[in-house]
Parts: C-alpha cells; sequence; structure tokens
C-alpha cells in the first residue's frame, strides 16, 4: 500500500472519524504525515473527503502531538500523589500484580473494562478475549453502547441478526430516501453528498426528512415532518396504519417471509392519522403523502442514526420502521432497506467481534450456552462466564458502588461522553484503580487515570475497520510509533501474557505475534456466521480492496445486499414483525421545565474534540457551544443573541450564550455534544455539576438495548443575571 518516492510515501487509510469510513491517501515524508487526499478507488467516498476528513493530516502535526500526545507509561501508587513517569516493565508488571490480586480477593466481576468504537477490531477483539476468556468478566463495554445498540438490537429482534441489509449504492437506486433521526448532512457527509449527486442524477428521487429540528439536511428536503421529541415509534406505526388503509403493504410478501403481522397490524389500527399527527406535531396531510411516497415507491431506503438509536425507546424506535419496510416490501431489493448508519468509524467491527456486555465474538449471544460452548472450544478455554456483563452506566454505578473495583477505560472519554457525569465521575474518584489507555493526555478522564498507557493512533496504526455498509478495510501504518506509545492490542497482549503467568496458565491465549494473527483467528470464529469472512484473508484485502461481509470460503466478492432471497437468519427463516406500541419520553415538559433539550453532532466536530479540537480551521463553523433556540422563545424572554443563558434539567445547569436559529421550533433547545467543562462555566466545580450536555440529560435507558436517552430532556432556561 505504502509507495516510496525518494523519502516521500503515501499509504492507504480510512479516515478515522465517522461510520462512513471513507477512504484516504496520506502523505507523508517519512517523519511527518504532510497531507491527506480522497483515495479515488475507495468504494466508500471515491476520492471526496469533508472538512474532517480533509484536515486530519493537520492532527498529525508533530509539534502539536508533543502537546496533546500521552508519550509514554505514567503510574501513581497512591492517589494523594502525582502520576510519574514509568516503564513499560514496571507498569505492566505493577497492573499484572494488581488485576490478580483483585480477582483473588473479590473475583473476575471485580474488574471492568470500559473500550471504544474508535479502536482497530483487532484491538477489539483482544480486548474482549481478555476479559472473557482470561479474566473471565462479562465486565466488558463500549462507547458504542451509546451510539449504536439500539441499532443491534433493533435488527436482531427483527430480522435476526445485527447485519444491516443495505448498502451505499442503494443511494443510488432508491426513488425514495427516508432520513430519519439523522443530520447527515452534517454527521454523514460524504452519504449526504451522495445522496445529493443522486437526486441530480434522477430528478424523480424523493427525500422524506423526519426530525425534531430543521436541520441542513431537512432543508433540502421534498417532505419534511418536523415531528417532536421522542414521538418516532407513533409516526412509523401511522405511516404503516395509512399503508394497511390505501393497500400499499405486500400481503404475498408478509405471508411468504415473515410472521407475528396478525398482532402488530390489532395495534396499527390505533395509530389514525389524526392520533399520529396530533402526537408527532405535524400535519396529517403531510403524514399521509409521507406514508404514500413510502409505501408506493418502487425502492425505499431509510437511513437513520442516533436520533432513534439514543432513546429509552430506542429498541422499538428501530423495530417499528423496520416493521414498515417488511410489510411494504421495502427490503432485499436494489435501492430498498432499513439501513442504520453507524457513528464510529468501527462501531460495526465492535459488534462483529462481540465487545459488548451482551455478546460474544461473531455475533454471537453470550446468553445462548451453545455459543458460549463454540466461543469457549475456540479460545481454548474450559468455559465463557455466563453472568451478564454490567453495560456502560450500569459499569460506572457498579464502579461507584465498590462492586467494580478496577476500571480499564481505552480510547474513550467517559468522563465527558457518558450520561449522568456526576455519577461517573464520583465513580472515577471512587474506584480502587483507573487504568486509561489513551492517545492523548488531555482528554478529561486522564485527570483520573491512576495508571496512563500511551497508544498509537490514525496514521500510527495497522489493522481492520468496518464501515457502516459492513466493509472492511485493511491499512498499514504511516509513521513510526512516537515516543514510547505501544499499540493497543500490543498492551493488551502484554498485559495478558503476564495476568497469565500470575494465574498460573499455561500462556497459550495470547499466541500472536502481529497483528494478522489476532484477524485470522476472528475470520475463524465466523465460520457458518451470518458475517462468516472466512474467504477474506489480508492479502486479498490488499489486492482487491475494501470488501463488505459476508464474505465466506468459496466467495469471490462480498455481498452487498442482504435477503434478496427472502430468507432471515431467524429460527423459521422468517422476519419477525414485532409489536411496537408508542410510548411518551420518559421526561415530559411542564410548567417549571417547559423546554424540549435535544443534543447532536455539529458539522465539524467530533465527539469530545481530543482530536477535531486541534485544528484551528474546524472552530470556523461554531467556535464556542450555545444553546440553539427558536427567535420568538427568544424575544418572550428578552434574550439577545449571545446573551449568556442558565440551561437547567433536575440533574444539573450550564451556563451557555443562546443562538437563534431557525432549526428549533418554539418550546424546543438544541445543545452540541462536543464541549466539556472547559468550556462551559463552573470548570471543575463538581458540585454543581457543569460537565458539558450529558450533565442535563435524562439518567433512563432503553431497556432492551441499554442505550441511554439522549435526545430528550425537559428543562428550563432563564437569562442569566450579569454583574
Ligand atoms: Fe471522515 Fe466521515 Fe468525513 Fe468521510 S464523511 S471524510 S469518514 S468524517
Amino acid at each position: 500500500q505504502a509507495t516510496a518516492a525518494g523519502a516521500r510515501t503515501e499509504t492507504k487509510a480510512t479516515c478515522c472519524y465517522c461510520g462512513v469510513g471513507c477512504g484516504v491517501i496520506v502523505e507523508s515524508d517519512g517523519e511527518k504525515v504532510t497531507g491527506v487526499r480522497g483515495d479515488p478507488d475507495h468504494p466508500a467516498n471515491f476520492g471526496r473527503l469533508c472538512t474532517k476528513g480533509s484536515t486530519l493530516h493537520l492532527t498529525a502535526n508533530p509539534v502539536l502531538q508533543q502537546q496533546v500526545r500521552a508519550l509514554h507509561p505514567e503510574l501513581r501508587l497512591a492517589r494523594n500523589q502525582q502520576r510519574e513517569r514509568a516503564s513499560w516493565e514496571s507498569t505492566m508488571d505493577f497492573l499484572a500484580r494488581r488485576v490478580e490480586a483483585t480477582i483473588r480477593e473479590h473475583g473476575p466481576d471485580s474488574i471492568g473494562f470500559y473500550i471504544s468504537g474508535q479502536l482497530l477490531t483487532e484491538d477489539y477483539y483482544v480486548f474482549n478475549k481478555l476479559a472473557k476468556g482470561l479474566v473471565r468478566t462479562n465486565n466488558i463495554d463500549t462507547n458504542s453502547r451509546l451510539c449504536m445498540s439500539s441499532a443491534v438490537a433493533g435488527y436482531k429482534q427483527t430480522l435476526g441478526a445485527d447485519a444491516p441489509p443495505a448498502c451505499y449504492e442503494d443511494i443510488d437506486e432508491a426513488q425514495v430516501i427516508f432520513i430519519v433521526g439523522s443530520n447527515t448532512a452534517y454527521a454523514h457527509p460524504i452519504l449526504y453528498r451522495r445522496i445529493e449527486e443522486a437526486r441530480k442524477k434522477n430528478p424523480a428521487l424523493k427525500v422524506i426528512v423526519a426530525d425534531p429540528r430543521r436541520t441542513d439536511t431537512a432543508r433540502e428536503a421534498d417532505l419534511f415532518l418536523p415531528i417532536l421529541p421522542g414521538t418516532d415509534v407513533a409516526l412509523f406505526n401511522g405511516m404503516l396504519h395509512i399503508c394497511l388503509w390505501e393497500d400499499l403493504i405486500d400481503t404475498a410478501y408478509i405471508d411468504a417471509h415473515t410472521e407475528g403481522f396478525v398482532e402488530l397490524k390489532r395495534t396499527v389500527r390505533d395509530y389514525t392519522p389524526k392520533f399520529v399527527a396530533d402526537t408527532c406535531g405535524i400535519t396529517e396531510e403531510d403524514l399521509i403523502r409521507a406514508a404514500r411516497w413510502f409505501g408506493q415507491s418502487k425502492a425505499t431506503l431509510s437511513l437513520y442514526c442516533q436520533g432513534l438509536n439514543q432513546s429509552a425507546a430506542g429498541t422499538a424506535k428501530n423495530a417499528a420502521l423496520i416493521n414498515l419496510h417488511l410489510a411494504t416490501h421495502q427490503i432485499g431489493k436494489p435501492g430498498a432497506g432499513p439501513f442504520s448508519l453507524t457513528g464510529q468509524p468501527n462501531a460495526m467491527g465492535g459488534r462483529e467481534v462481540g465487545g459488548l456486555a451482551n455478546l460474544l465474538s461473531a455475533h454471537r449471544d453470550m446468553a445462548n450456552p451453545e455459543h458460549r460452548a463454540e466461543v469457549a472450544r475456540l479460545w481454548g478455554v474450559d468455559d465463557v462466564p455466563s453472568t451478564p456483563g454490567k453495560t456502560a452506566v450500569e459499569m460506572f454505578e457498579a464502579v461507584r458502588s465498590g462492586e467494580i473495583k478496577i476500571i480499564w477505560i481505552a480510547c474513550t472519554n467517559p468522563a465527558q461522553s457518558l450520561p449522568e457525569q456526576k455519577m461517573v465521575r464520583e465513580a472515577l474518584k471512587h474506584a480502587e484503580l483507573v487504568i486509561v489507555q489513551e492517545a492523548y493526555r488531555t482528554t478529561a478522564t486522564v485527570d483520573y487515570a491512576d495508571v496512563l498507557l500511551p497508544a498509537t493512533t490514525w496514521s500510527e496504526k495497522e489493522g481492520t475497520v468496518t464501515n457502516s455498509e459492513r466493509r472492511i478495510t485493511r491499512f498499514k501504518p504511516v509513521l513510526p510509533k512516537p515516543g514510547e506509545t505501544r499499540h493497543d492490542w500490543e498492551i493488551v497482549i502484554d498485559f495478558a501474557r503476564r495476568l497469565e503467568q500470575r494465574m498460573g496458565k499455561a500462556g497459550t491465549l495470547f499466541p500472536y505475534e502481529n497483528v494478522e494473527q489476532i484477524w485470522n483467528e476472528h475470520r475463524e470464529s465466523t465460520r457458518g456466521r451470518d458475517l462468516d469472512i472466512t474467504g477474506l484473508s489480508y492479502r486479498i484485502l490488499e489486492q482487491q480492496g475494501p470488501q463488505q461481509w459476508p464474505y465466506p470460503e468459496g466467495a469471490v466478492t462480498g455481498k452487498k445486499r442482504l435477503y434478496e432471497d427472502g430468507i432471515f437468519p431467524t429460527a423459521s427463516g422468517r422476519a419477525r414483525f414485532v409489536d411496537t406500541v408508542y410510548k411518551p419520553v420518559v421526561e415530559p415538559v411542564d410548567a417549571r421545565f417547559p423546554f424540549r433539550l435535544t443534543t447532536g453532532r455539529l458539522r465539524d466536530q467530533w465527539h469530545g474534540m481530543s482530536r477535531s479540537g486541534t485544528v484551528a480551521q474546524l472552530f470556523s463553523h461554531a467556535s464556542e457551544p450555545a444553546v440553539m433556540l427558536a427567535q420568538s422563545d427568544m424575544d418572550r424572554r428578552m434574550i439577545a443573541n449571545g446573551d449568556l443563558v442558565h440551561v437547567t434539567s433536575r440533574r444539573g445547569s450550564q451556563i451557555l450564550p443562546a443562538l437563534a436559529s431557525d432549526e428549533i421550533r418554539a418550546g424546543q433547545a438544541f445543545i452540541g455534544m462536543h464541549w466539556g467543562e472547559e468550556y462551559v462555566s463552573g470548570r471543575g466545580s463538581d458540585g454543581a455539576g457543569t460537565y458539558g450536555v450529558n450533565a442535563l440529560t435524562v439518567p433512563a435507558f432503553c431497556p432492551s438495548s441499554k442505550q441511554p436517552e439522549l435526545k430528550h430532556a425537559a428543562t428550563k432556561i432563564l437569562k442569566a443575571e450579569l454583574p
């Protein structure tokens, strides 16, 4: 992949920001990254890059790296001490000793691992094996719990497997694109450009957007449904009601390929256009038009993301939308399907290796004894623990209560990104040992680390990632590891081997000498599963470029689209309708807290800004956090643009500048998710709980997916008294 031209090299990689998974060509002079451009051969982007991707090289600037990177291990032996520089040898020995002693004294479930969709598949695989195969705890979860777990549960409940059935090419083939709970123009910009191009090529293509905000994506839609936050299930059931009434369902398909429709039909009978229009805050005419376009189209593709997933009803929202696709047979054919977009660059890879508290390798379920036995055989261990692991928020609650003594955090920043910020920070303070494995020393979580393990990052790593359309890309490093950093997988296996020795084990669980050997074991774990990649190899990925799964032995290419034969990976081979019922939001607005607060991404920033926040030009779109409000609400409260306001929920309060926005309906408010405590008032004042927007959100999660509610909280907004 790397071609030398004198000292200069050009290496193919992927952008490390979002789940579109764009291919990039990284230019280097051998010592530093000198530029980046879109890879014209990568099927995710064909050479295009968005503002974040096209400035990636600036994040690898060597001077900047010295300021923000963790470059050597650090350790403190007591909480009242500063961390001090330490050798890898002494740090890893210390860790193995502490973890082994804690397991011996308190049992394996006293250890927790909280990892990340930013890790590569190989890193994810060894972390999962370390937790479930060696430590013998299912207490391993990932920040993908905040991002994709409702999509996982929705696919599994309806289609039988966590496999997005569509692909990016379906954007070009669709007649109707239904975008819901996704500001695609900001969160997945290169896919949005593909939609724009598809519209130019096919003027008949209709785009419907359902979103509480009139985002840039909604502005360009042929039909915009400004639904009230949290009313998605009512919308989808209402659209199905109209499709039934107007005979837009495909009865032959339902009879031949699905089950459970009778019960659902009974439920959606109550979702009359009037009830749904009133519930969602839209007109009956628009609702009926949306249902007709959806049902009458030859091919309808739904694109959806956190607006459905980050909700106490996240799984029901996903399932209700998939119900609509199944009933109208908008699935398993070109241009059609329910297509959840992944947020993070390798959220999909993490799902493949089972890096969540309830999953095992290759889409196996931890609750299934046969699946546990299969994984135990594969790993050569007696068994895999059956006790359910703690999911993201539960894990930090267990740390706070003392149930989990040691928490190992890799490549993520829970002190900013998890909900219930006050609880999370208390947990980090009270843990017996906090291990943070990170590329950046600047995250809020690093402040709490007793042990800091410096890891490599983009342009330094080697391995694979899988994007939203199930496409695996392999890449090699561009630059050598800076300072004393190590690759994430190297850190894990060094620790694991020491722990095996201390536990008196044979030392055979982590025999890998390179990243390819890890991937080969992962590949073998997929044999016979829905995501079978036994026909792939690193060599094929290098020679033929990125490939979609499944790609079983004997295949010559990956599978673009799933379920074209109408056979689903369920016990009966039929897709299952889920009887979805609309439930109002967990915390409705009232006279004291009258504003509906939603949160989300801004165009040019990424997550907690540990990387994107190092690029000055990415602040030109939004230079500081703000609360966006409708002009009418600001006028009524005599708030001018830029005035500071208190945004207060039942959990906490922040002071932010107010910004009038025509995206926002009266009675609603929006705050970007990226800024942490250093940008809002009350830095470091734990008592006030001013840690960023997640200090305001609701402590509730979806009962099926355990994904937290981040899209609706009741708040009040008052002009701040200025001195
Ligand atoms: Fe990177 Fe996503 Fe932009 Fe592509 S769309 S360049 S993957 S941030």
